[in-house]
């Protein structure tokens, strides 16, 4: 018997469902830090097919070409992300009815670009975006549509 894990947006009009405990990864990329507006992005990573949309239609950003970023057109919460070519797909933790699921953080993405003063200690395993020699940013053809901060190139 699979456990119902419900969570959506903060005026409730877009509304999911996953079948299954999606896991907590922090990624502290600039793109999730811009997409959430958060010094990184709290997200939690479960199958696809354990995953519904049960309320309202929620709208994409198309943040790359690589990837989808869901949310609610009416009042902005950040809710998915999903690697087009994935089998599995991200909810942001604090969409979640109850972000204790999500627990314990399995991994910390992308450090190379964490805000300093927002130190890591939970002693989950960190990895650089650079290393991370399968991401779909890092094959032929990717193309961020973020655009570049001041300095950035
Ligand atoms: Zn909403
Ligand atoms: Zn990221």
């Amino acid at each position: 018997m699979s456990e119902l894990i419900t969570g959506g947006c903060q005026c409730g009009a877009v509304r999911y469902a996953l079948t299954q405990r999606p896991k907590a990864e922090f990624c502290h990329c600039r793109m999730c830090q811009r997409a959430t507006g958060g010094v990184f992005g709290a997200l939690a990573t479960a199958p696809k097919a354990d995953f519904s949309w049960t309320r309202g239609e929620p709208s994409f950003f198309e943040s790359s070409t690589a990837a989808k970023r869901g949310f609610c057109a009416r009042c902005g919460t950040p809710l998915t992300f999903a690697y087009n070519a994935s089998a599995s797909l991200d909810v942001t933790i604090g969409s979640l009815d109850d972000p204790e699921v999500a627990g314990p953080n399995q991994m910390h993405f992308a450090v190379e670009s964490r805000v300093s003063w927002a130190p890591i200690c939970d002693g989950a395993p960190q990895q650089r975006l650079d290393d991370y020699r399968d991401s779909p940013v890092h094959q032929p053809g990717y193309q961020s549509f973020q655009a570049p901060a001041c300095g950035e190139t």
